[in-house]
């Protein structure tokens, strides 16, 4: 579904991503690990369509999307910051995806309707973004980017302002949906637990570069270098 082709990112001096080949198969749960400042959200707003790269090729579904504009990919992102309309509403937040694909009103309404009460956001319907707490944004930016069904999601830390009950709560759902409907989830986090529990694969990121590519079990019990175990070994 994805092929990521020698994918590089310059910021000025900053190398945010360097030589970056992947390819993600379609219904995969794919987890991209890795500290602060190794590149995963420059990858994502790559793939999503939110940056160029300076070289390198993004390839969806054979196509070549590299210079392709956000909405013409099949692809929805949670931001690590939730981007948010702030002028808009939680319901019309969510609603904002199934009107760009010209769906009926009454089916937005039962579909916004339903996403809504699966993420408890029911009761926020009519507030604005700067209404809520962190993790009521965080749940109104995850129930956008589920709305529409796109066929990859990419999510850049989706569950970091959600407390822990909620949190684990979510990790469940959010397993379960992609189970459920075989979508590819590009998921992004910089907590090791969360990408053991939640991944069928998990890529670790080191400084713009691939610094290991396998199972949860891979990484665990024969991590190939030594910065894998250590920061699969580190608890939080
Ligand atoms: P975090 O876990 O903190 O979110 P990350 O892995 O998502 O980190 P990126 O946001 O991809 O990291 O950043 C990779 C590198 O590129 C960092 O060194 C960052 O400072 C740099 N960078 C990212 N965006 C820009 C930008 N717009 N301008 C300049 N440098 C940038
Ligand atoms: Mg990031």
């Amino acid at each position: 579904l994805v092929r990521i082709e020698g994918l590089s990112k310059h910021f000025g001096e900053t190398v945010a991503l360097n030589n970056l080949t992947l390819d993600i198969a379609r219904g995969e749960f794919v987890t991209f690990l890795g500290p602060s400042g190794c590149g995963k959200s420059t990858t994502l707003r790559i793939l999503g369509g939110f940056e160029r790269p300076t070289t390198g090729r993004v390839i969806l579904d054979g196509e070549d999307v590299t210079n392709q504009p956000p909405e013409k990919r099949h692809v929805n992102m949670v931001f690590q910051d939730y981007a948010l309309f702030p002028h808009m509403t939680v319901a019309q937040n969510v609603a904002f995806g199934l009107e760009l694909k010209g769906m009926r009103k009454s089916e937005i309404q039962r579909r916004s309707a339903e996403i809504m009460s699966f993420l408890e956001l029911e009761s926020y319907a009519t507030r604005y973004p700067a209404q809520l707490s962190g993790g009521q944004r965080q749940r109104v930016a995850l129930a956008r980017a589920l709305a529409p069904d796109p066929a990859l999601l990419l999510l850049d830390e989706p569950l970091g302002a959600l407390d822990a009950k909620l949190r684990g709560q979510v990790q469940q759902e959010l397993k379960s949906i992609q189970r459920r409907t075989h979508k590819t989830f590009f998921f992004v986090t910089h907590d090791q637990e969360e990408a053991l529990t939640m991944s069928d694969r998990i890529v670790v990121m080191n400084k713009g570069k691939v610094e290991q590519d396998g199972t949860p079990e891979e990484l665990y019990f024969r991590p190939a270098s030594r910065f894998v175990a250590e920061f699969i070994g580190e608890t939080n």
